[in-house]
C-alpha cells in the first residue's frame, strides 16, 4: 500500500447510557466519581416529585415539581420515560437528551429498572448498565446509613431489589459495587463506554 489515507474512518457515535439497578445500589455515588476522573458524558437531571432530601440541590440531584407540573411535562410529551417509584413520580426530560445525542455527545440517564425497561423499548440501542450491590446485607447496610428512609421503607426497597434482579437479562452489562471500591467500580464504567466506541457496527441510538 502506498497511500496515506486514513484505512477505517471512525465516525463519532454518541452513546445513550444507561445506569440502572435497585435504590441503594450507588448509583450517585458512581455518577460523582466518573465526574471527578473527568468522563465527558452528558448526564440528565431528572425530574421528580419527591420532596429534597437534607443536603439535596434543585437542579444539580433532581428538579422538585409539583404533582400537577410533572402531569403536565407527562401530557406534553416532554418526557422521554416516567415511573412511579415509591408513591413519588420521577420522569427524564427528553429534549435534553435529543440535544446533547444531536451534538454527539454520550449521554448518561440514572433510571430505575422500569425507566431501563421503557428506555430499551423506545430506543433498542441504548447501553443498559446494572449496578448492584454484592449482598443483600450490603444493601440493607447503604440504605440504613442514608438516614432517610424509615425502617418501612427500607423493608419496602429491599422486597423490591428481588424483582429487580429478575429483570437482568434485559441489561447489557452489569458492575457489581463492591464496599470501598468505588474506583474500580468507575474504571469498568469507563471500559464499557470505551468498547462501545471501538465496535465495528455502532448501536444505533435514535429518539423519535
Ligand atoms: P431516590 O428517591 O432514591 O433518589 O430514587 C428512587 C429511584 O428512582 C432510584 O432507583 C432512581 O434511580 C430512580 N430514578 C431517579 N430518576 C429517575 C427517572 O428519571 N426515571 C426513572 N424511571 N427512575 C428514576
Amino acid at each position: 500500500m502506498t497511500g496515506s489515507g486514513v484505512l477505517i474512518p471512525r465516525e463519532r457515535n454518541p452513546l445513550l447510557l444507561v445506569l440502572s439497578g435497585p435504590s441503594g445500589s450507588g448509583k450517585d455515588s458512581l455518577i460523582e466519581c466518573l465526574g471527578r476522573r473527568g468522563l465527558d458524558i452528558f448526564r440528565v437531571v431528572t425530574v421528580t416529585t419527591r420532596p429534597p432530601r437534607p443536603g439535596e440541590i434543585p437542579g444539580r440531584d433532581y428538579v422538585f415539581v409539583s404533582t400537577e407540573e410533572f402531569e403536565r411535562l407527562r401530557a406534553g410529551g416532554q418526557l422521554l420515560e416516567y415511573a412511579q417509584v415509591y408513591g413519588h413520580w420521577y420522569g427524564t426530560p427528553k429534549e435534553p437528551v435529543r440535544q446533547a445525542l444531536a451534538r454527539g455527545q454520550d449521554v448518561l440517564l440514572r433510571v430505575d429498572v422500569q425507566g431501563a425497561r421503557a428506555v430499551r423499548q423506545l430506543c433498542p440501542g441504548a447501553v443498559l448498565i446494572f449496578l448492584t450491590p454484592p449482598t443483600e446485607e450490603e444493601l440493607v447496610r447503604r440504605l440504613k446509613a442514608r438516614r432517610t428512609e424509615s425502617p418501612a421503607e427500607v423493608a419496602r426497597r429491599l422486597q423490591k431489589v428481588r424483582e429487580e434482579l429478575a429483570a437482568l437479562p434485559m441489561f447489557d452489562y452489569v458492575i457489581i459495587n463492591y464496599p470501598d471500591r468505588l474506583e474500580e467500580a468507575a474504571a469498568q464504567f469507563e471500559a464499557i463506554v470505551t468498547a462501545e466506541h471501538l465496535r465495528v457496527n455502532p448501536r444505533r441510538v435514535c429518539l423519535d
